[in-house]
Formats: C-alpha cells, sequence, structure tokens
C-alpha cells in the first residue's frame, strides 16, 4: 500500500493513459456518496476511452436512479457471472467509499481477495485496511466524492468534469455533508461544490431529486419511527427503533430509513443519537449511530457493534433481538457518561 503523494498520482496517471478493462466497487448499501463517486469515476474513465463496469455488491436506494449512467450498474448478488467475469477481465479496480473489503460483504470479500490486478482505493473513513497498491484517504473530507474531485485534481484533470460527472459528484457531497451542514463541511467543500453547479450540476434539481421523493410509506415510517423515539436524559442520549413488522406496515423499501437516526440527535441537547432497525432478512439489528462533539461513534461502534465510520457518524450491528440489543446498549451508557456529559456544549 502506498498512500498517495505526487509520485504516486503520476503513476496513476500513467496507468490511466492507455485504455483499460476498469471495474468501480462502492461498499454494500451503497449511499449518495458510494454510487455518486463510482458513477462520477464511470463517467471520467469511461470518456478516457477505458471499458469500464461498476459492480455495487447490492442494490441501492431508488432515490439515486435517476443518476446518469445508472442504469448501467451491474449487481455482484443479483448478475454474479456477469460481476465475476468483470472483475476477472479487470486490470484495475477502484474500491470506492469504504476502506476494508469485509464492507463489500462475505461472497464479494471471498472473491475480491482473490484479485491480483492493481487496486485504487479512495475513501474518507477512519483506519483504512491495507488492501490497495494506491490508497488515496483523508477523514477529515466530508464525502469520498470531494476527494474524487481532489483526485482528479492531483492528475490535473479538472477540466474533464462533464455536466454528468458534476452531477454524480455533487450528489456524493450533498449527501454525506448532510447537505452542507456536518462540521467536516470546509470552505474547500463550497469552493467545489461552486465549481460543480460552475460545469453543470443543476444543484437545486440534485436537492429535489433526492430529498423530495418520498413515497407515502416513507413518510409514514418516520411518523412511527418518531413516535417510537426515546430519550435518555442522564445519558443525553436517544434512540429509535424500528421493527420489521412496522416496515412491512408502511411498505418498506430499500433507503426508507435513510436520515431518520439525525431525528434523535436534533433533540435539543442530545449527544448521542442511535437508530435500531429490525433486519429479518440478514439476521441482524442494523444500528447506526451519530454524535455531537468529540465523543467518537467510531469509537463506540468498533469496541462493542462489529462496526465503524467516523467520529460523529456510525453503523454497526447486534445479533441479539431488538430487546436485549436495547438493554446492552443502555447497560453501556453508564462507562461512558463522562464523555457523554463533557462531549458537546448543550
Ligand atoms: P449509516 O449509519 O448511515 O449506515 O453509516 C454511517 C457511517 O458509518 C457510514 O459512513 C458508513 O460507511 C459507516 N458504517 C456503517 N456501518 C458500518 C459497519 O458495519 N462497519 C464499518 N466499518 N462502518 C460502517
Ligand atoms: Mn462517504
Amino acid at each position: 500500500m502506498s498512500l498517495m503523494m505526487p509520485k504516486e498520482f503520476l503513476e496513476v496517471k500513467e496507468i490511466l493513459a492507455v485504455p483499460k478493462n476498469i471495474v468501480i466497487v462502492p461498499h454494500r448499501n451503497a449511499d449518495g456518496d458510494a454510487i455518486g463517486s463510482s458513477l462520477a469515476m464511470y463517467h471520467y474513465l469511461t470518456d478516457k476511452k477505458h471499458r469500464v463496469k461498476v459492480v455495487s455488491p447490492n442494490t441501492y436506494p431508488d432515490f439515486l436512479k435517476w443518476l446518469p449512467a445508472s442504469d448501467t450498474v451491474i449487481q455482484y448478488d443479483h448478475q454474479n457471472r456477469q460481476s465475476k467475469r468483470a472483475i476477472d477481465n479487470a486490470d484495475v479496480i477502484f474500491l470506492l467509499d469504504f476502506n476494508d473489503l469485509s464492507r463489500v460483504g462475505e461472497d464479494m470479500e471471498g472473491y475480491l481477495k482473490n484479485y491480483k490486478g492493481v487496486f485504487i482505493m479512495i475513501d474518507h473513513h477512519q483506519q483504512p485496511s491495507d488492501v490497495a497498491r494506491f490508497l488515496y484517504t483523508d477523514t477529515a473530507v466530508c464525502a469520498t466524492a470531494q476527494m474524487l474531485y481532489q483526485f482528479l485534481e492531483n492528475l490535473d484533470d479538472v477540466d474533464a468534469i462533464t455536466p454528468e460527472i458534476a452531477t454524480c459528484i455533487y450528489t456524493g457531497i450533498l449527501t454525506d455533508s448532510g447537505s452542507f451542514r456536518f462540521p467536516t463541511t470546509t470552505p474547500k467543500t463550497h469552493l467545489v461544490a461552486a465549481d460543480l453547479i460552475k460545469r453543470g450540476a443543476k444543484n437545486s434539481l440534485i436537492y429535489n431529486k433526492i430529498y423530495d421523493t418520498n413515497s407515502y410509506g416513507r413518510v409514514q415510517l418516520l411518523g412511527q419511527a418518531l413516535k417510537n423515539l426515546r430519550i435518555i436524559k442522564e445519558y443525553n442520549t436517544a434512540y429509535i427503533t424500528i421493527t420489521e413488522k412496522e416496515k412491512k406496515t408502511n411498505d418498506f423499501q430499500k433507503g426508507d430509513t435513510e436520515g431518520i437516526v439525525n431525528y434523535a440527535l436534533s433533540v435539543k441537547g442530545i449527544v448521542l443519537g442511535v437508530l435500531f432497525i429490525e433486519d429479518q432478512e440478514q439476521k441482524i439489528i442494523k444500528i447506526s449511530f451519530r454524535s455531537k462533539g468529540d465523543f467518537s461513534v467510531n469509537q463506540f461502534a468498533r469496541n462493542h457493534y462489529d462496526g465503524g465510520g467516523h467520529d460523529n457518524a456510525a453503523g454497526g450491528r447486534s445479533e441479539e433481538s431488538m430487546q436485549k440489543t436495547i438493554d446492552r446498549f443502555i447497560g453501556l451508557l453508564p462507562q461512558y457518561k463522562d464523555k457523554l456529559d463533557h462531549s458537546y456544549e448543550v
């Protein structure tokens, strides 16, 4: 693994100077940043005459399917043979918006582990594993999509950004920065966004397509989730549960729970917000953690929930029932009381 410095960017530039077979892989359950980054890279490389396939581990939310070239994405779980063939033939594989192979799911992880070509990883999560020949990472950057813009800056090729590429990168930044409100949003983020708008990203339209396309069921599920919100005042903590039954009742579609955890954190004084979602298919409780200030949910998720992520946004899982998961979670809080009290000026 080599962290990318000017020398490595030159090397990558050389590798990409001749048309190649390239595969792009986002993480499992891809979000706006993972898919936005993947499709931006797809357009960039296709424009350079490479033969490119985005191989997504599984499906991704419908509200991202309008993105240009979304219809070319293949899914490893459903188009398995085609996906494996693309991987076998790839000279280069880009790994985008994740930093450990386990994030693509067990089957695909096993397959990628045997890949002998060149991995290029672009990401912004903490504690990257040593998997890629080239690693471009910065945990201070709000989105992999912004890293991708900077990647093009380093290749001295920002002028290659078409309206399609601008749209995809803008989508990644918009979604991963919480619409430019998370603390990782910097002057650079706004400068990049401004340049993307200049280059053809229709910012208002993109916002509408991502956030104003709720189904009736999704809004009803949000209502149920808000009813389920519980506050543990002593620990500045709020949590929400969503059961499999509640998902079914409200015509659940993939992506419908995205963003709900933020309502836990929106309650005044709350430092730690958590969302527990029952997932019958995987037989787990999927957990989302969000925090304010210096309470690191990345560390919390790593310590207790086989997960990780960022300091203020992380995920994990529990293999116990919903009730047991919540009981165990509440049982953990006393050892963090001091941190939860002093994480943030409330
Ligand atoms: P979310 O709560 O939206 O699923 O995830 C929040 C952040 O944590 C995302 O950046 C995501 O990539 C990361 N994350 C979510 N689940 C996991 C996990 O199981 N392991 C690790 N390492 N990161 C996760
Ligand atoms: Mn991301």
